[in-house]
């Protein structure tokens, strides 16, 4: 059914290469590629109805043939349109062939935005359409996909309605029973009804059905995942006395929730059971120490331990806390450090170290599992901040031997009652307490005009000894972006602070070996202020630093914001972050108003939930780290626990389906597990 995109009328070589770069590589894909809004075809009006900054939709002809200038780089097309009540100026950019086929003196329907020029206005980029064409579908939604420079809207539209006439639909893999039961609809309609529908209850019967699906064939798949996973743990690792060691040995003292999770795992492994564990806990409730206690058991008892971590930074830094923390061990544990940007030398050093068991705990990236690391007694498996890896590559690491005790440490702030569907193969602690003495950050949302003030504090922070972030949305400027950049502001800021103030930037397109060094010299406090992108955004372990400041802020989205400020109040001093919101829109204000009233990372999820509205169609409106493609676990809670409701009916007596309906569900699930399972970070 893969046929090739350029079967489609219209799609030549070059638009299908546009299409490739959204992700959309033959018509399979094009007709799942849904929109991300929606917006009525607006009622027709006449010219002198139009309001400025208005999407509007006007019956006219042309009546001057459209003339294209050149302004330097750009071509702008002009053209006149009239209709009894007055003239109209149109205006496109290049599109130089845009009115080429409009007949003159024929009436046709102008779909655009009214802009305010001078005195005048004019309609900038209308799409063109025939005005039976239009009137078949004022009234009907429109919608509209995610795109790329050269790719409009109505190519796309069009490709889809061609793509959709040609597709040869499966038989739908859901029993007529199960869809009865949970009220959905067949999948032809609901993929139809996803590009066009003709109203809103149309649309979102659709997309009920496309969320269940998501979420059902993600949950069912993990299930069968879980039937492998539990069982009886074949190490036997030694937990008596370890966490008092820790008590004893920490310079710090552990907080009631963290002592819990470590008890949770080591029950786990007392009881001889496989540990399969989420560890849960915002930011800076401190998670990493969990496992080390857990990777030095399996150390005491002579097993190796491996921890994925998502960058480079994070694993140099979990590398560096490791060494301190059991520095003052008598029995200290050999730590090995695997990233992608070793050396070939470094890397087969590394790689002899962990086959010959010489490593007993090994730090790693992606590195870890791209290059084959087999450990022979690896007994555990940690991933941290785990949503950036799929749950395939979890598997992959561990799929070679015996089943190690896997945990799995995240900061995705999800209530419960749903961290328990969407990590359905694993159990879960949480981590909610802080540790003692921690004070809570303080916030303050501020505007352009306050950044002197802004400035002022962090110069206050680093005489007195500790460091700061500045985040800038932008590497370098960038054409028609107003927004801060590193590179600029590391300049800007150098000019403004006393000489003696080491100043540095940090974004991702510095080679690795140099943000390391980076982020190494940040650590030892040998820099001030660290002027940088998101780069730092995860797990990254500054305690000195106290001050964030973050420019552009309401660029950023609000599981972002929390992230970043994670950033400081990592030790006992009073920590600052500051967000500058640099437009007055509404929306801007509303949502810094919730990261800069409140320093809890499930309360923000939650007021992020109701800012976008749950009605909301925004399909790739995404939360925290959860990806899926149109469902969004907040805003379609509900439909996650119909899917998990028909996880278990299918596991029920009651469920009677004929040979045919198992085949074709067998089918679809074993698809989904080759082609989605493997991407889908969860
Ligand atoms: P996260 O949960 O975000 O991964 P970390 O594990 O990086 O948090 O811990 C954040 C900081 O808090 C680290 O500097 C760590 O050493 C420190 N820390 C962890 N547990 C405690 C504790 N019980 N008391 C004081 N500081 C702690
Ligand atoms: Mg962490």
């Amino acid at each position: 059914m893969n046929y090739e995109l350029t079967k489609i009328k219209g799609i030549g070589d070059k638009t299908s290469v546009l299409f490739n770069k959204l992700g959309v590589f033959d018509i399979d894909d094009l007709v799942h590629f849904y929109p991300v809004k929606y917006i009525p075809y607006e009622r027709v009006i006449s010219i002198e109805e139009a309001v400025p900054d208005e999407q509007v939709a006007i019956c006219a002809r042309i009546i001057s043939a459209p003339r294209t200038i050149r302004a330097g780089r750009l071509k702008i097309t002009n053209a006149v349109i009239e209709d009894y009540s007055g003239k109209l100026k149109c205006v496109w950019y290049n599109s130089p062939f845009i009115a080429s086929g409009i007949e003159r003196e024929k009436e046709y329907v102008f779909s655009g935005k009214l802009v305010k020029k001078g005195s005048g206005a004019m309609l900038e980029h209308p799409i063109i359409y025939k005005s039976d064409e239009y009137k078949a579908l004022a009234g009907k939604l429109k919608p509209l996909y995610r795109t790329v420079k050269g790719l409009n809207q109505k190519i796309i539209r069009k490709a889809v309605l061609s793509a959709l006439e040609k597709y040869t639909f499966e038989e739908d893999f859901l029993p007529v029973d199960i869809r009865e039961r949970y009220d959905l609809t067949d999948n032809i309609s609901a993929c139809h009804n996803m590009h066009f529908s003709d109203n809103r209850q149309e649309l979102e019967k659709a997309r009920k059905r496309v969320v269940f699906d998501e979420f059902f064939n993600f949950i069912y798949s993990l299930s069968i995942l879980k039937e492998k996973t539990s069982s009886f743990s074949e190490y036997d690792i030694k937990t008596e006395g370890i966490l008092e060691l820790f008590e004893n040995k920490l310079p710090f003292e552990l907080t009631e929730d963290q002592k819990k999770a470590v008890n949770d795992i080591f029950s786990d492994i007392d009881n001889h059971r496989v540990v399969n564990r989420l560890i849960q806990g915002d930011v800076g409730s401190g998670k990493t120490i969990i496992s080390l206690i857990l990777m030095y058991a399996a150390y005491k008892s002579g097993y190796q331990s491996i921890i994925m971590v998502p960058t480079e930074v994070l694993a140099n830094q979990h590398f560096r806390t490791c060494l301190g923390i059991f520095a003052d061990f008598e029995d200290k544990p050999q730590i090995c450090l695997l990233t992608g940007s070793m050396s070939p030398a470094e890397k087969t050093a590394a790689h002899a170290q962990i086959k010959s068991g010489e490593a007993d705990i090994i730090i790693g990236t992606h590195a870890l599992i791209q290059t084959g690391v087999e450990p022979e007694r690896a007994a555990v498996v940690i991933t941290d901040e785990q949503h950036r890896f799929g749950v395939r590559q979890r598997e992959k690491l561990t799929q070679h031997q015996k089943k190690p005790h896997i945990l799995v440490m995240s900061a995705t702030p999800i209530p419960r009652t749903l961290a328990v569907i969407l990590y359905g193969d694993l159990d879960i602690s949480t981590v909610v307490t802080k540790p003692k003495g921690r004070l809570p950050v303080k916030n303050a949302v501020i505007t352009a005009k306050d950044r002197g003030k802004a400035y002022r504090t962090i110069l206050d922070q680093v005489n007195a000894g500790h460091q700061a972030y500045i985040i800038c949305p932008m590497v370098e400027e960038s054409e028609g972006l107003d927004a801060e950049n590193v590179l600029d502001y590391a300049s800007k800021i150098k000019s403004i602070f006393p000489e003696n103030i080491v100043i540095q930037f940090l974004h991702g397109r510095l080679p690795q070996t140099e943000k390391d060094n980076i982020m190494c010299s940040f650590a030892r406090g040998d820099i001030n202020i660290l002027i940088s992108t998101t780069v730092v955004e995860v797990g990254v372990d500054v305690p000195n630093a106290t001050v964030m400041m973050i420019e552009n802020a309401e660029r950023f989205g609000l599981a972002t914001l929390h992230q970043l400020r994670g950033r400081v109040g990592r030790g006992d001093d009073q920590a600052y972050c500051i967000f500058v919101q640099t437009t007055d829109s509404e929306n801007a204000r509303q949502r810094l108003k919730v990261v800069g009233g409140s320093n809890d990372g499930f309360y923000i999820a939650s007021e992020d939930l109701r800012l976008r509205g749950p009605g909301e169609l925004l399909g790739s409106a995404q939360s925290g780290d959860m990806r899926f493609d149109i469902a969004d676990i907040y805003t379609d809670a509900e439909i996650l626990k119909l899917a998990q409701d028909c996880c278990d009916y299918i596991a029920s007596e009651d469920f009677k389906p004929d040979d045919d309906e198992i085949i074709r569900f067998r089918k679809h699930i074993e698809a989904y597990r080759d082609k989605r399972l493997n991407n889908l970070n969860i």
